[in-house]
């Protein structure tokens, strides 16, 4: 059944002489019966029990196991060798503390893939004399029981051979004896092999003993005996040994009757003195014949390979847990913070802007589309770059690409640049607030939803009534040759509840205001604009619907934190549908917007290169920026500071009365005091330019110029103004002609097409796009970037974290492998593969993976909660930013397993490639 062929091992230490532990070795052994391997210290008995056991590999011959030769055997049929074939006991017992007896013995059956009875368990504990013992401890056993519980787990696969080293090495000879004699009961039906440097026990158990020295067989004998009853009086012939009974004294005749056995047998025998026993064994021996062993036919040889099942593994994994915590703590809160981080980026990476635009658009009813064009600034940081639309004015070419991308109508919105943002909400507003009886209560709150003024100038002629949806209820449309006007019915509604009157000179006039019934009595009404007496000749209905807005302005008590977050949200959505739709608009006809251009031309903004400033250089500088050509104004009103001038020189300028004032301020002093300092009068003209891509100016003084006279404030209706000549002027001014502010259409009804336009809008192209403004727009556009570049943050800190995490992991289940190396060798021994071993750390890992997902899981769950709160707090809009769903639980799952997979392999696969027996040595 089992052969050895020259059979070979040298082993190399790293200093010193190699030493032949096993020396061509030629061996058969028999299928059964009790096999000692006997011989000193050191002459090579468990390096030989080891080669045959496949725990150790050898380096020249083979092994022949039931007629299959070892030559082309792997590490893992080896394992497999034991599994199926082999019951192996340790000198120093060898079983697993983590287990009860009964599951000890178990396991051997569980690795064979064999099913486990508790009836299987308790035969065999019965067999070793340890019936009951079933779930003890191992830490509870004596060191005996302990070994028989060991040979109850070799004998429980029911192996047909038991290898033992040095099995009663560690027991006191009483319990040595007990289990030599469960040996020997075996040996009737197995091969059992035992390595035994005591030769007492082995000729008394022995069918053969090999004798081993220096690595090599110095002696190979074959023990035969037989059982004669010890009680007889005198001598007891047997066939090969006679025993004397104790106390006994030969006779002559007795002595004769020996010499006369012996001669019979004419090669000698053994001669042994009884006991106090009932029985003895009379032994003798001859030179092993292994001719007599039939060599097995190949065929016979099967493989059962090991499988572990989970939960064992699982349960010696996760025993491995209870050391180290505090690494394992560590290793847990990394990792947690790395899976964490990467769960909050995938969450941000994976923010659909154009979903959310689209169906917050829709969920709040915007019905107006307005574009901005913006140019794209890179900046070097962690945002790429953003997109500025401060000053970039749309012309008609601009209005053909929106329309041709976006399939909507749109038409050019003029907002003077000189129109002061003086709405509470910055938005800028050229109010009527003289002609409608502001003592009216519109608001019990703090929040303003009727219009005081107008938001821009917007032509809307037929085709655009058309494409827009809106309804004219009363009048027309007007006439872009006169000064005529249409108005929102949402503009009609200011008049309606405070009531008209035309546009008074005097401030403190008492004039009484007109009620007004109906949005149509507005029409033939006149309202004052930039000094000129609009007519309103129509009033359109744009769709707007006032009523959503209406508990604005309702006193209301108890309002939870939610209610105050929508009252946030309307509030936005209304301010900027009155700055930027039709709402809030001067309804003009075809060609007016021209001439408002045309007039405003003469009183216009400085070029945003070009600067006048106070003080050069200080602190406190102050800038004038409204330009005013110098027959626009009425010289009469002019306090000249020297003589009266009938024109100004290129260095010389008038300024606005508050120019002076705020320098008097600055400086400390009073205007009169200010007057009278020439060089408090002179002012810088300077020109500022971008450096580079990124925001940087520079800023260049080019002359100074001095204040001749100002303009005192009744004599004004703007301020921070500055009259220059003529040429200066045409220089400095920033031309609004041709020029719009924005480019307004309506919003259409179906999502896809708003959709269309969401993604239009965030489409760049050459550095510009056209940006769409809406409440819902501009709230989720500055989350974007955020997002965009707090998911690089992320990634890249999740990056650093999880490498750290799986290194963690990895020394910690290293650790855990050194810690494990004797359990991984007896596992190992019993017939368990490598891929079980592996098992067994992967549950570890997993444990350890499944603590860290749940929590990552949660705390990127909360994570997100809080960040949508903090979203929906700040824009105000009631929208889901970011969605924690099935995506990030699978990919922190995957995660997690992953490292927790590739932080055990590695260190794993290290191990189990070893040599079976360096493990149990725990090398
Ligand atoms: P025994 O079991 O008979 O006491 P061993 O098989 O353990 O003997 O050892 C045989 C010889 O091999 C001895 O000289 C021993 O020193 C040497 N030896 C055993 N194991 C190793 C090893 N791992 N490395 C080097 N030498 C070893
Ligand atoms: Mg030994």
């Amino acid at each position: 059944m089992l052969e050895v062929r020259n059979l070979t091992k040298v082993y190399k230490p790293k200093k010193g002489v190699p030493v032949l532990a096993v020396d061509h070795v030629n061996l058969r052994f028999p299928d059964k019966g009790m096999v000692f391997l006997l011989g000193k210290s050191g002459s090579g008995k468990s390096t030989m029990l080891n080669l045959l056991g496949g725990l150790d590999i050898y380096d020249d011959g083979e092994i022949i196991i039931k007629g299959k030769s070892s030559k082309n055997f792997k590490q893992k049929d080896f394992d497999s060798y034991r599994n199926t074939y082999l019951g192996f006991i340790f000198q120093e017992y060898n079983i697993l503390e983590e287990f009860n007896v009964g599951a000890n013995i178990a396991l051997a059956l569980q690795l064979q893939s064999q099913k486990v009875t508790d009836e299987k368990i308790n035969q065999i504990l019965e067999q070793v004399d340890l019936a009951g013992y079933g779930n003890r401890k191992p830490n509870e056993l004596s060191g005996g029981q302990k070994q028989r519980v060991a040979i109850a787990r070799a004998l429980v696969k029911d192996p047909e051979i038991i290898m033992a080293d040095e099995p009663t090495g560690a027991l006191d000879s009483v319990t040595g004896k007990q289990v030599l004699d469960t040996l020997k009961k075996l040996s009737r039906d197995k091969l059992v092999i035992v390595v035994s440097h005591d030769r007492e026990f082995a000729e008394h158990y022995a069918d053969r003993i090999i004798e081993m020295s220096d690595g090599h067989v110095i002696s190979d004998m074959e023990y035969f005996g037989e059982e004669v009853d010890a009680s007889n009086e005198g001598l007891t012939f047997g066939s090969d040994s006679i025993l004397v009974a104790p106390q006994y004294h030969l006779t002559q005749a007795d002595l004769d009757a020996i010499n006369e056995w012996l001669e019979v047998k004419g090669n000698g025998g053994t001669i042994a003195v009884g006991n106090q026993s009932d029985s003895y064994v009379l032994r003798s021996c001859t030179p092993t014949d292994e001719s007599r062993i039939i060599p097995q036919i190949a065929g016979a040889f099967r493989l059962i390979k090991s499988k572990l099942p989970m939960r064992n593994a699982f349960k010696i994994g996760a025993s491995g847990l209870k050391h180290k915590k505090f690494r394992l703590v560590i290793t847990i809160l990394l990792s947690c913070v790395a899976y964490g981080l990467f769960g909050l980026a995938d969450t941000l990476a994976s923010y659909d802007h154009i979903n959310t635009c689209t169906k917050s658009i829709m969920d709040s009813d915007i019905n107006y589309a307005t574009f901005q064009k913006a140019q794209f600034y890179k900046y070097n940081g962690l945002m790429e770059g953003i997109w500025d639309s401060s000053d970039s004015a749309l012309k008609d070419e601009d209005f053909e690409k929106i329309e041709k991308n976006t399939g909507i109508k749109v038409v050019g919105a003029y907002v003077p640049q000189t129109w002061e943002t003086n709405d509470p909400y910055g938005n800028s507003v050229n109010t009527f607030q003289t002609q409608y009886d502001t003592g009216y209560e519109f608001t019990k709150t703090d929040y303003h939803i009727y219009a005081y003024g107008f938001s821009g100038y917007a032509t809307l002629d037929q085709e655009m009534l058309d494409a827009s949806g809106f309804h004219l209820i009363a009048g027309r449309l007007a006439d872009g040759s006169k000064d005529e006007m249409v108005i929102s019915s949402y503009i009609a509604q200011t008049f309606m509840l405070a009531g008209y009157r035309e546009y008074q000179e005097n401030e403190e006039s008492t004039t009484r205001y007109e009620t007004i019934k109906e949005p149509a009595d507005m029409v033939g009404k006149t309202i004052r604009i930039d000094g000129v007496d609009m007519e309103i000749v129509g009033v359109v209905d744009t769709g707007f619907d006032l009523d959503r807005y209406k508990s604005l302005t309702e006193e209301n008590k108890g309002l939870n934190s939610m209610d105050l977050i929508l009252q946030t949200a309307l509030n936005g959505e209304l301010q900027k549908a009155r700055e930027l739709s039709f709402l809030q608009m001067i309804m003009v006809g075809d060609g007016y917007i021209q001439k408002v251009q045309e007039r405003n031309s003469k009183i216009c903004k400085i070029k945003p290169e070009y600067f006048i400033s106070y003080h050069k250089g200080e602190e406190y500088d102050f800038y004038p920026d409204t330009l005013i050509r110098l027959d626009q104004i009425d010289q009469s009103k002019v306090i000249w500071l020297g003589e009266p001038k009938k024109s100004l020189s290129k260095n010389e300028i008038i300024l606005t009365q508050d120019c002076l004032e705020q320098a008097a301020e600055m400086k400390g002093i009073g205007l009169e005091e200010l007057l009278k300092d020439p060089i408090e009068l002179n002012y810088q003209l300077g020109k500022s330019e971008r450096v580079g891509e990124g925001w940087e100016e520079e800023t260049e003084f080019e002359d100074t110029v001095q204040v001749v006279g100002y303009l005192p404030y009744e004599s004004t209706s703007f301020y921070e103004g500055v009259v220059l000549d003529d040429q200066s002027f045409e220089k400095l001014a920033y031309s609004e002609k041709g020029k719009y502010t924005f480019a307004i259409g309506a919003m259409p009804k179906s999502a896809s097409d708003v959709k269309k336009i969401v993604k239009y809008a965030y489409t760049g192209k050459g550095g510009v796009r056209y940006t769409l403004q809406n409440s819902v727009t501009y709230e989720l556009d500055g989350l974007d970037e955020v997002f965009k570049a707090l998911s690089k943050i992320f990634v890249r800190v999740g990056i650093f974290f999880a490498i750290f995490a799986s290194v963690m992991m990895a020394t910690f289940i290293s650790s855990s492998i050194a810690y494990k190396k004797q359990e991984i060798g007896i596992l190992r021994a019993i017939g368990a593969r490598g891929s079980d071993v592996f098992r067994i750390f992967f549950s570890e890992s997993f444990v350890i993976a499944m603590i860290n997902f749940v929590l990552s899981t949660t705390g990127v769950f909360i994570a997100t909660l809080l960040v949508n709160r903090l979203a929906r707090r700040s824009t105000g809009l009631l929208v889901t930013i970011l969605n924690f769903d099935l995506r990030q639980v699978g990919l922190l799952f995957l995660v997690s397993i992953a490292v927790a997979a590739l932080a055990s392999f590695l260190p794993v696969n290290h191990n189990a490639r070893k040599r079976p027996i360096d493990a149990i040595r725990n090398r």
